[in-house]
């Protein structure tokens, strides 16, 4: 038995082709893929003139101290310009930027010539303030207009921000405050969480009183959202309105040089401590501009996209506030929650604002898949008509469901593999091209090149399992992590000679599509087979009483590791779900699907699964629980009190 890569056991024959009109239409043909693979740099120096440089780059990489790149050598630009005026000038003005949708119901357009307006009003104050340019500020607000004003405002000025997502306690405010030493906060008295306003400046305050005589911060910037009574420091916090409003909406943008540093992100925490990756400018807004076009197929005159992700992701990033803006895209922006007020909130907003492009996350769908088909189905979702995931292997079932139910089975899925690291779409399939499989990133895009490779740093193939690595440079890559070379090389450019190490199990089937597989820190070792968790979870998914799945590996005395699950029910499954009778069908259901040596040594049904911010299963937590231990560092769950909801019970006598 060799311990090299990952078994693999599922096996998926269904396959969705491009709708030949869409094909027909496509912004991007399979041409793209010889263009990039005969000359990629020339692919991307191309790319590249989708933006607008103030000085044009003389040399399109430079890789000659590896791992640390420079993309776009000697240009200059603003990305806050190329976001945002360049579409006024070119007489797009009144064309909306932003539809955004308050929780409670208030909505706002906001055009291209007023976020012109607004982040241009903002880059005064925050200049007043005493930011300059390689100062750092960190943004912790709701999801509204002021967020992705601040940051584009912040680009503006050459200021490097770092979105904390709200969601999160003062002490992540405070780590990554000080991790980053930023001089600005900017954050909001509060905002809207299913139906209540939930507070935000205190958090801000308590993290500022922890850090004490380390607090690097000078001011803090307020926006009023919830109108809730707020303390206010004398001499350190200042009102947006104050400020901001009154500012001068005049205001002129700096050229950077294309490696000034855009953002330092915080990665999830799903498998330990965040890392601060840092982003610059050039090759970033070039990646993300680009793949928005090819990847959503968007057209500027007619599209209308909305990514559901908060601006505390890197999603949100990439995909609201840098990629679309460049491309000129209308979006929507949303506050709330998916079920506030009512568990039809979503499909009213792509009913109401006409919505084309959708991308969302596979524990969104399956939540939906968990209340039912009954709710989708009374909106009119015909706008639609390409559908998008991110954040983790979707499970091929969830992915048949989100194309029936939601995408009227019309609508390609485009299953992009990316990271925060990565910055932008790395694998996907092309939605006028690629004929797709459901539960596959199918391949890398063009110009992009990725590979499966073994212990030894070998390719595999047809089926096998092992170690998805990046095999060249690519524009919006990580530079590094924020003050921390070494961790860097370490993490990402050690394990395989000049290659990057995604740290994501996956397999090559034999026509060549990838498959992910689940982290590599979460592989099974049971009686020497390396399980991935992907797929003995989609299995379980594809059981109609199961909503959601999360299997971990636990210490067993016989095998040395026994798969261990954690299940949500969905709702139509009623009390029957979870009867020991049940439980057992389950087991039995996995070992027919995928193979005895899957079937789970123990099932527990939960109502709840512990996830971060975006969306992600901590399974290092749920190993915790299945080996009786002491549950581990929990601070970026999404909501902390679930682990506790879990171990309750867990206790309940049997
Ligand atoms: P940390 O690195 O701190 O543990 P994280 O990896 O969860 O956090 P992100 O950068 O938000 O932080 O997540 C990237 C990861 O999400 C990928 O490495 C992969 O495991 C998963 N992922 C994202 N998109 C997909 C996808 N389409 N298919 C499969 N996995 C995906
Ligand atoms: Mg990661």
């Amino acid at each position: 038995m060799t311990q090299t890569g990952i078994d693999n056991l599922a096996n998926e024959d269904r396959s969705f082709e491009p709708p030949s009109d869409l094909a027909a239409h496509a912004n991007v043909t399979a041409e793209a893929y010889d263009r990039a693979a005969s000359d990629r740099l020339g692919f991307w120096a191309e790319q590249a003139e989708r933006l607008t440089w103030d000085t044009p780059f003389t040399e399109v990489l430079d890789w000659s101290n590896p791992p640390f790149a420079k993309w776009f050598v000697g240009g200059r630009l603003n990305v806050a310009y190329n976001c945002v005026d360049r579409h006024v000038e070119e007489g797009r003005g009144d064309k909306v930027a932003f539809h955004f949708v308050g929780e409670p119901g208030d909505t706002r357009d906001i055009t291209y010539s007023q976020l012109k307006d607004e982040v241009s009003k903002a880059a005064n104050a925050i200049t007043e303030l005493g930011i300059e340019a390689g100062d750092r500020v960190a943004i912790y607000l709701p999801m509204i207009p002021e967020a992705v004003i601040a940051m584009l405002a912040c680009a503006r000025l050459g200021a490097p921000h770092t979105v904390v997502f709200g969601g999160f306690s003062s002490d992540a405010l405070a780590s990554r405050v000080e991790d980053c030493e930023a001089k600005l906060v900017i954050t909001a008295d509060g905002g809207y969480r299913r139906g209540n306003p939930s507070a935000l400046k205190p958090a801000v305050d308590e993290a500022l009183v922890k850090l004490g005589d380390r607090s690097p911060v000078e001011h803090v910037l307020v926006v009023r959202r919830t109108e809730q009574d707020t303390e206010v420091t004398e001499g350190r916090d200042v009102w947006w309105h104050d400020v901001v409003d009154s500012a001068s909406p005049e205001h002129t943008p700096e050229a950077f040089d294309a490696e000034h540093p855009l953002y330092v992100m915080y990665t999830s925490g799903t498998t330990g401590k965040p890392k601060g990756i840092l982003h610059t400018s050039g090759g970033y807004l070039t990646q993300c501009a680009y793949t928005f076009n090819a990847v959503f197929d968007h057209k500027r005159d007619t599209d209308v996209f909305w990514c559901t992700a908060d601006v505390g992701w890197v999603t949100g990033h990439s995909y609201i506030v840098y990629g679309p803006t460049a491309e000129g895209a209308t979006q929507v922006l949303y506050e709330g929650t998916p079920d506030s007020p009512h568990k039809g909130r979503w499909w009213e907003i792509i009913q109401d604002k006409k919505v084309t492009l959708f991308y969302t996350a596979p524990t969104a769908i399956r939540t939906f898949m968990k209340w039912g088909d009954d709710i989708p189905a009374q909106y009119d979702l015909s706008t639609l008509r390409i559908l998008g995931s991110v954040g983790e292997s979707i499970n091929p079932e969830a992915y048949v469901w989100y194309r029936t139910n939601i995408g009227g089975d019309r609508t390609p899925i485009v299953d992009t593999w990316w990271q925060t690291e990565t910055g932008a779409h790395m694998l996907s399939p092309l939605p006028g091209v690629t004929t797709a499989k459901p539960g596959s990133a199918m391949g890398p895009l063009p110009g992009i090149s990725a590979e499966v490779v073994n212990d030894e740093g070998q390719p595999v193939g047809n089926g096998e399992g092992g170690y998805l690595v990046l095999t060249e440079p690519w524009p919006s890559m990580l530079r590094t992590i924020w003050g921390d070379d070494q961790r860097f090389k370490d993490t990402y450019w050690s394990r395989f000679k000049d290659m990057y190490f995604a740290g994501d199990g996956a397999k090559k089937d034999s026509d060549g599509a990838i498959w992910l597989l689940g982290r590599v820190d979460d592989v099974m070792n049971v009686s020497g087979h390396r399980l991935s968790t992907t797929e003995i979870e989609s299995a379980l998914v594809s059981h109609p009483t199961v909503a959601e799945a999360a299997v971990v590996g636990a210490a067993d005395d016989t095998t040395g590791q026994a798969v261990v699950a954690f299940v949500i029910l969905r709702e139509s499954a009623g009390e029957a779900g979870g009867t020991e009778e049940a439980i057992v069908a389950l087991r039995n259901h996995v070992a027919k699907e995928i193979g005895p040596i899957a079937k789970p040594r123990q099932i527990m049904v939960v109502p709840e699964l512990p996830k971060t911010r975006s969306g992600k299963i901590m399974r290092r937590l749920l190993r915790d629980v299945a080996e009786n231990r002491e549950v581990g560092d929990a601070t970026t769950l999404a909501d902390s009190s679930v682990m506790d909801l879990i171990t309750a019970g867990l206790k309940k006598p049997a």
